[in-house]
């Protein structure tokens, strides 16, 4: 079994685990060995309906009660009495157009970075939400700005779900009032394609998922959710056993592969070497099939590096065999990126050679991009100390992780955080 030791998760790991753990038991509580919710701190968002009327119960509130207690707290933002959500403030809000990313402080002082997109539809615009499931990310992609950062924290599930909820209750209630503003619309969609990789932090993503689908709470649907991923062959299959569930089958997987070969592929993404592209494709193939959804896979094109024709044809014939939507992603450059964004004209070829290569083709409209709100371009400048955080909560040097290289047991020295400019 090939097995990535990533030094760096094990610091953040061990600095998150004692925050992570209260949401992690109750998320187990469901599956393996009863515990009992008040076991620790209560993190309300983080609690599924029946999670959250068994913590009420136990504190002597009817279940009846409860069930109207929750139903308040997600539809309307009213918190119960009995307990506390965690005041995060909004300390930033950048709007370009319509689109709108917000950054909430966390009691540490790390920030979640979330975006509101509006979509125009046919029958009129809705909003997506894009989530955070990590402060920061361990990934090292080499367009990415959150990248820059390292990984600081894994996100708990309420932390995850609060970004939904200061968005319906706290970021569009613009008025003194508290009253919605006029630009105010219901979050349709939730996507996990903000800051962190989901598969790195999936039992809270799951957790979050179960909160956000609950039918008296935010009652997103199911197929209204996509979740994000470099590929992570683990945690595909963690999200195919939850799509294998009622009332998750519809659920969404996003692959952001981005490259024609593995060896472009490594280039620009150091996971590559551990979950090469014909991993992922198995990991595609075994996942669960509830329906004629496809897959979304992701292409984030860049120029002079997965743009020519040649890249194209590859890309289309290694995707040949697998359901998917092909969305093409404009780049948006990071900070101090190495590479511009792409033309008008090469965009426009590149989309139309993968449509005459027989794939169904999208292109991602870029949004948000001058306030660094578009795709792949969350992060904090200012902790960009390529560092993590350490056992006794101060930042550790960076240290180097062991990768697999391809086909063999040899093991190589990688920085992933490294980027084409570092
Ligand atoms: S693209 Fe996604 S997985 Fe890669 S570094 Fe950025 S946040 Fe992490």
């Amino acid at each position: 079994m090939i097995v990535v030791a990533f030094e760096m998760h094990r610091l953040a790991r061990s600095r998150v685990c004692e925050a992570a753990h209260d949401t992690l038991a109750l998320m187990s509580h469901t599956h393996a060995e009863p515990l009992h919710p008040l076991a620790g701190p209560l993190h309300p968002l983080g609690l599924t309906r029946v999670q959250f009327v068994e913590a009420a119960q136990a504190r002597g509130t009817k279940a009846a009660t409860a069930r109207d207690e929750y139903k308040a707290l997600f539809r309307q933002g009213i918190v119960p009495a009995w307990c506390e959500v965690a005041d995060y403030p909004v300390t930033a809000t950048l709007v370009e157009g319509e689109t709108s990313k917000f950054v909430l402080r966390h009691e540490d002082g790390l920030e979640t970075e979330s975006v509101l997109i509006p979509m125009p539809r046919a029958s009129g615009t809705t909003t997506t939400l894009c989530v955070s499931s990590q402060v920061g990310c361990a990934m090292g992609c080499g367009f990415c700005e959150t990248a820059q950062m390292g990984l600081l924290k894994n996100l708990r599930a309420d932390q995850i779900v609060h970004q939904w909820w200061a968005a319906t209750h706290r970021v569009q209630r613009a008025s003194s009032a508290g009253e919605p503003s006029a630009s105010a619309r219901v979050i349709k969609n939730i996507v996990f394609m903000g800051m962190g990789e989901p598969t790195d932090n999936i039992d809270a993503v799951i957790q979050s998922v179960r909160v956000l689908v609950d039918h008296d709470g935010a009652m997103i649907p199911a197929s209204n959710i996509s979740i994000s991923t470099v590929g992570n062959p683990e945690g595909i299959e963690k999200i195919g056993a939850l799509v294998s569930e009622v009332g998750f089958h519809r659920l969404n997987l996003a692959l952001s592969l981005n490259a024609p070969n593995d060896a472009i592929r490594s280039s620009i993404m150091p996971v590559n070497k551990a979950w090469p592209m014909a991993r992922l494709k198995s990991a595609l193939a075994a996942f669960p099939r509830f329906s004629q959804s496809a897959f979304c896979v992701e292409y984030v094109l860049i120029p002079g590096v997965n743009d020519s024709d040649e890249h194209c044809d590859e890309v289309c014939a290694f995707l040949r065999d697998i359901r998917c939507s092909f969305n093409v992603i404009p780049y948006n450059p990071r900070r101090n990126s190495p590479w511009p964004a792409p033309d008008e004209a090469s965009i426009e070829r590149f989309i139309a050679r993968a449509l005459a290569n027989g794939q169904f083709t999208k292109r991602r409209g870029t949004k948000g991009r001058q306030v660094m709100a578009a795709c792949g371009q969350l992060g904090n400048e200012k902790i960009r100390h390529r560092k993590v955080l350490g056992d006794d909560g101060n930042y550790a040097p960076l240290v180097k992780v062991r990768v697999p290289m391809r086909n063999s047991n040899e093991t190589s020295e990688h920085n992933p955080l490294r980027t084409n400019d570092s």
